[in-house]
C-alpha cells in the first residue's frame, strides 16, 4: 500500500570530479589576433579583437569566446591567398 519513498533522488550526477589540465589562459589565437580591453569600474575586460591580417574589428567579449575568431582567421589567410593581387 503506502510505497516506499524514492530516497535517492540524485539530480543529475555532477560528476567530472576534479579539473584536469588543459587551463590555458591565453589561447595561441592572440598570436593573430590584440587583444581590445575597455575599462569598466577600473577593471580592463576584453572586448574586442583586431585581426592582425585584414585589422577587422571582432567582438570577444568574455573569455573563452575565440571559436569565431579562429574561424575568421582560417577564412582570413585563405582569403588573403585567395586575391593574390598580381
Ligand atoms: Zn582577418
Amino acid at each position: 500500500m503506502n510505497s516506499s519513498a524514492p530516497a535517492s533522488a540524485t539530480p543529475g550526477s555532477t560528476g567530472s570530479t576534479g579539473r584536469k589540465r588543459g587551463r590555458k589562459c591565453t589561447s595561441d589565437i592572440w598570436d593573430d589576433f590584440d587583444p581590445i580591453y575597455n575599462e569598466v569600474n577600473g577593471v580592463k575586460v576584453k572586448v574586442k579583437a583586431k585581426c592582425h591580417r585584414c585589422k577587422s574589428i571582432l567582438s570577444a567579449a568574455g573569455s573563452g569566446g575565440t571559436g569565431h575568431l579562429r574561424r575568421h582567421h582560417k577564412s582570413c589567410i585563405a582569403k588573403s591567398e585567395r586575391t593574390t593581387r598580381v
